[in-house]
């Protein structure tokens, strides 16, 4: 790609058949490793300019180069909050860096108070899931300013959003251009549906895209990946998408009501992304009997806090059928 404006491409060791078609062309050309369209789309959708923004392959690529960017091995440490989202400290660990857990309080609001006082000097990375998977609570623009503040000039706080759109509130990147040790992780997996195409974005003061860019490896998004994110960034899909997110939020709601009801199920977590949290009398075998029915929820119960609880994905109206009915079978066994 680095010879874009020629027609005779000699330059990259490609092939020069274009052999074999995938999603709308030939694949005998390296991919761009920031398409300029792609990258435009995703800035507009998420309200920054194109130098704000890094597209990679998912919010996963992201934690990660990140850590790898900002953490030197056995001596800088990350911040994370459990229950929370696996992968940063999954990410931290490969790299070397110290991992310390400044736990939600016991309603899943952020600690604020624990974090000014316990973040060790070393800290370079805070992550904040908001909302957080696995509890689907938010945090509110006012504790991230109040973050990024106190860390001014020390470290960075990782906003990560993979599910705000089904939160109806404002990203965090509006406060990017008031603190450049903001950083903002949007995805296109969730809400627009397109997991399987990595399409993940950071988006972040222009110095740390550059920087993040040199450790990025080389074409990160394969070319029907890209086509399939401008697909999904199309304004008929980006109008199809808001609805689908709004019905699936009324019905998130109406599920959440319907498991209240539940013999069995202690807690149902007001959430705001695209999952309940549910704690169970007796998670083990309520997950063993939705298994049985061909139902797979995720077993959270081993994470900090969560005893007995379970994750459930918000799906279609099928799904809940046969969700809520493998339930009403287990009452009737019970
Ligand atoms: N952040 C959170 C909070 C998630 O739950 C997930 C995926 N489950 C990710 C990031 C990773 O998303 P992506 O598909 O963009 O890598």
């Amino acid at each position: 790609m680095e010879a874009s404006g020629g027609s005779v491409l000699l330059n990259a060791n490609e092939s020069p058949w274009p052999a074999v078609m995938g999603g709308t062309g030939a694949l005998n050309r390296y991919p761009d490793p920031q398409p300029a369209e792609l990258v435009r789309r995703l800035a507009a959708l998420y309200e920054v300019r194109p130098e704000q923004l890094l597209v990679g392959r998912g919010s996963d690529e992201a934690i990660d180069l990140l850590v790898r960017a900002f953490c030197r091995a056995g001596e800088d440490a990350v911040v994370i909050s459990p229950p929370t989202f696996g992968m940063y400290a999954v990410s931290a660990g490969i790299q070397g860096a110290t991992i310390i857990e400044i736990p939600l309080r016991g309603d899943f609001s952020l600690d604020v108070d624990g974090l000014l006082a316990r973040a060790p000097p070393a800290l370079k990375i805070l992550f904040v899931c908001s909302p957080n998977n696995p509890t689907g609570s938010l945090v509110s623009l006012a504790t991230i300013e109040q973050l990024a503040i106190a860390f001014a000039e020390r470290a960075l706080i990782v906003v990560d959003e993979a599910y705000i759109e089904f939160a109806g509130t404002a990203s965090a990147s509006t406060l990017l251009p008031r603190h450049e040790n903001l950083v903002v992780l949007r995805t296109l997996s969730k809400a627009h549906a397109l997991a399987a195409a990595r399409i993940g974005s950071l988006l972040a003061h222009a110095s740390i895209i550059e920087l993040l860019r040199r450790i990025l490896p080389a074409y990160p998004l394969p070319a029907p990946c890209v086509d399939a994110g401008l697909a999904a960034l199309a304004p008929a899909s980006l109008a199809a998408t808001r609805v689908r997110v709004s019905s699936l939020v009324q019905a998130r709601e109406r599920l959440g009501e319907a498991l209240r009801l539940v013999a069995g199920v202690r807690d149902v977590w007001p959430s705001a992304a695209n999952f309940l949290l549910v704690r169970c009398t007796d998670s083990a075998s309520l997950y063993g009997r939705l298994l049985s029915a061909g139902v797979v929820v995720r077993d959270v119960s081993r994470y900090w806090a969560l005893s007995g609880c379970l994750r459930i994905t918000v799906g279609s109206d099928i799904d809940h059928d046969r969700l809520l009915s493998a339930l009403a079978q287990q009452e009737a066994v019970a």
